[in-house]
């Protein structure tokens, strides 16, 4: 199957909205973002974290202890009983997942704990050997994510760092097979397709990309038609290459728009830090740590209610980092009825006047 960032936004726009809606109303969580490793062998020219843009990030890298593990297992458990399993749990971050050695016993751990309904690993791919596939299809893993991006040699070590491109194109050519035959989970060979709204690089034209550009987009189809059109469970996928946070680091202030990532995520760092959003490698959006908190106490709390606000009324250009971010490409929450908006508005103004009076692990 081939599938399109837009294609699918388009036909779940609505249902996500009201999930969306009542997620925030309820204090539910639709996506939780898992980095049990925030290092990585690859140093992408678009990646805030290991291009070099910030440093202190770099510093502070490593792998999620076992103690910080225990207490998001302690902290989901109690989540489940109070609600649901959780819709997706994604394993990323800021960092490569394939590094965690441990990556899939917790998967399996998560699993049979019933602790998420579908799990899913965003990785380069320069690991995916087969006999890890396998491993991860074992753990009970719903779904990988390849960003594969580049098939040409020489421009994915200019956009990635690092010649891995035949790696990466082996790992994938070795693990189609392997996903249609246990049919029970799926592969996704992600590439981008170039935005014309990227502001990063100047110059214009490719620049405007960080050097992807839309013929690289076809190569990758062209290599993997054959093998996805037709299948239930290896596809191709295209998203936006969108500029997360370099306007922020220049200072510039572009947007006041809401987005709608800290609606619907939430995102544990490797070292039990939590934060309203998926691409905050700055630090920026932190609503709490596992370390002091549990998940219950940090959707009501006031950190987190307080970003929600300034994105629903459009004044996200109050923080930084949102401002200088260009990563407004789902649905719209302000394209809510406004009844819905009134109810979600003064929910959020409670928190922010009450949370001392609430906490579920009281
Ligand atoms: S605007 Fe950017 S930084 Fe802010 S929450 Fe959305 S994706 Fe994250």
């Amino acid at each position: 199957m081939h599938l399109t960032q837009e294609a699918k936004s388009n036909a779940f726009a609505e249902q996500r909205l009201q999930n969306l809606a009542s997620s925030v109303l309820d204090d539910k969580i639709l996506t939780l973002v898992v980095e049990t490793v925030s290092l990585c062998n690859l140093s992408c020219n678009f990646c805030d974290a290991h291009s070099g843009r910030a440093p202190e990030f770099k510093q502070r890298a490593g792998h999620m202890d076992d103690v910080t593990w225990d207490n998001l297992i302690c902290s989901l458990e109690c989540y489940v009983k109070r609600f649901a399993p959780i819709p997706m749990i994604q394993f990323f971050g800021n960092g490569e997942p394939l590094l965690d050695k441990h990556l899939a016993n917790r998967i399996a751990q998560v699993k049979s704990l019933g602790l998420s309904i579908k799990t899913r690993v965003i990785t380069n791919g320069t690991l995916l050997s087969p006999s890890l596939v396998d491993k991860l299809i074992d753990s009970g893993l719903d779904e990988i994510h390849v960003s594969l991006d580049i098939v040409d040699s020489q421009k994915y070590r200019e956009v990635k760092g690092l010649d891995m491109c035949h790696t990466v194109l082996d790992n994938i050519k070795r693990a189609v097979p392997i996903f249609e035959e246990r049919c029970s989970a799926e592969l996704f060979i992600k590439y981008f397709i170039p935005s014309d709204k990227l502001t990063a690089g100047g110059g214009g034209g490719d620049d405007l990309n960080y050097g992807v550009c839309k013929s690289d987009g076809l190569l990758v189809e062209e290599l993997f038609h054959q093998a996805t059109i037709s299948s239930k469970y290896v596809h191709l996928k295209s998203q936006k290459l969108v500029d997360a946070g370099i306007n922020h680091l220049e200072g510039r202030v572009l947007y006041s728009q809401p987005c709608e990532i800290p609606f619907y995520l939430l995102y544990i760092k490797h070292d039990g830090n939590i934060s309203a959003c998926c691409t905050d490698v700055f630090s920026a959006l932190n609503v709490g740590c596992l370390k002091t908190s549990n998940l219950l106490d940090i959707l009501i709390g006031r950190e987190l209610a307080s970003i929600r606000l300034k994105h629903l009324k459009g004044q996200s250009d109050q923080i930084p980092l949102c401002a200088g971010c260009g990563n407004r490409t789902a649905s719209n929450i302000s394209s809510l009825p406004s009844k819905v908006l009134e109810d979600i508005e003064q929910s959020l103004v409670n928190k922010i006047g009450s949370t001392a009076d609430q906490s579920f692990s009281n």
